[in-house]
């Protein structure tokens, strides 16, 4: 039975995360600030704002490049995890499972057989063995 349909995300993706939640921290600390006036807390945002800006700045310069890579012609492969995203490290880098991916066209009526259908496709990790 095939559950998902499974992409390899990009670690933009991660860095958004970061930056969401250091937004958040941010937000929490002035909020403390505001009702205690604790130069301790004071100091932590004095801190962390540069931090967090930082942050933002690394996550749109990821966002940027995954835009780049959209236009690549490989692009379709890392979405599907058969190859490492290009600006990520390719040391480590396994094939991501496709076992039980679901096919857009056959199971959820999508897209159109010939871009779409995976049904023959052989996954990165488990090799034909397991795809039979
Ligand atoms: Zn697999
Ligand atoms: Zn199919």
């Amino acid at each position: 039975m095939r559950r998902i349909i499974g992409i390899q995300t990009h670690h933009s993706v991660n860095l958004d995360d970061a930056s969401r939640f250091g937004v958040n921290m941010l937000t929490a600390l002035e909020a403390t600030l505001k009702r205690t006036g604790d130069p301790e807390i004071e100091a932590l945002l004095d801190e962390l704002r540069p931090l967090v800006r930082q942050i933002g700045v690394a996550r749109t310069a990821a966002g940027l490049r995954l835009k780049m890579h959209q236009r690549d012609a490989d692009f379709k492969r890392y979405v599907d995890g058969d190859l490492p995203w290009p600006d990520e490290l390719e040391e480590g880098f396994l094939p991501r499972c496709s076992c039980d991916d679901r096919c857009l066209f056959h199971d959820v009526g999508r897209g159109t057989f010939e871009d779409d259908c995976n049904c023959d496709r052989v996954c990165g990790q488990h090799g034909e063995a397991e795809a039979a």
